[in-house]
């Protein structure tokens, strides 16, 4: 894969020297589906980066981590820089990746490709009561999200309020397309990977038809 660098922060992903290798990057290249939307309800797997750049082109990224991770080997001590990169488009799709490299760069690199192919729709709302306001500024209804310990339940707010949130969720919940929410967390919330895929993981229940949060209300 071809990518050049571009002005953007993190990565650019070059459309002009895509050659797909699967049949949905040869579809959307060929302009037989159109839209993001079509392949989550056909429920299509997204394996090139492109296709997100290509349906969502104000797609834009975030670099959440990076930590120097050092393991003891046979050879001696092996380090390599671990990275966590957002995508979002800031109107109802967010993905959340990670990549490891020696060099800072390159991790960067593969994060930003690994977030564009865990890329999810955010179902978005006004569940709060004091708003009512109906427009998609919030959610529908509280979510939980959950990684390696950490918990995040992100709880629908009134138009206005913003984001009641840490610096790592603002940035995350911003790029989804949220506006308006409160959100609590619980367990190891400083181990920033851990508490940026528990968000990410709330924001992806927000497709669920049924949460175990709206029983135990
Ligand atoms: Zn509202």
């Amino acid at each position: 894969m071809r990518r050049t660098r571009g002005q953007r922060r993190g990565t650019s992903i070059d459309l002009e020297q895509w050659v797909p290798r699967t049949r949905l990057g040869k579809m959307i290249q060929e302009g037989k589906i159109t839209s993001i939307e079509e392949i989550f309800m056909e429920g299509l797997q997204i394996r090139e980066p492109q296709i997100v750049d290509t349906l969502l082109p104000d797609v834009q990224e975030e670099v959440i981590n990076i930590n120097l991770v050092q393991k003891q080997t046979d050879a001696g001590e092996k380090s390599r820089f671990k990275a966590i990169v957002a995508v979002g488009n800031r109107d109802g799709y967010i993905g959340l990746g990670s990549g490891k490299a020696r060099q800072v760069r390159t991790a960067i690199e593969k994060a930003a490709v690994d977030a564009r192919l865990n890329i999810v729709p955010v179902r978005r709302g006004c569940g709060s009561w004091e708003c009512g306001c109906g427009r998609p500024h919030s959610l529908l209804f509280q979510v939980e999200g959950n990684c390696s310990g950490v918990r995040v339940i992100i709880v629908p707010g009134p138009r206005g309020l913003g984001l009641v949130a840490s610096e790592v969720a603002k940035v995350i919940l911003g790029l989804s397309g949220i506006r308006d929410c409160w959100t609590r967390s619980y367990g190891s919330t400083r181990t920033v990977p851990s508490f940026a895929y528990a968000v990410f993981d709330g924001l992806r229940k927000t497709y669920s038809l049924i949460t175990p949060m709206d029983w135990v209300k």
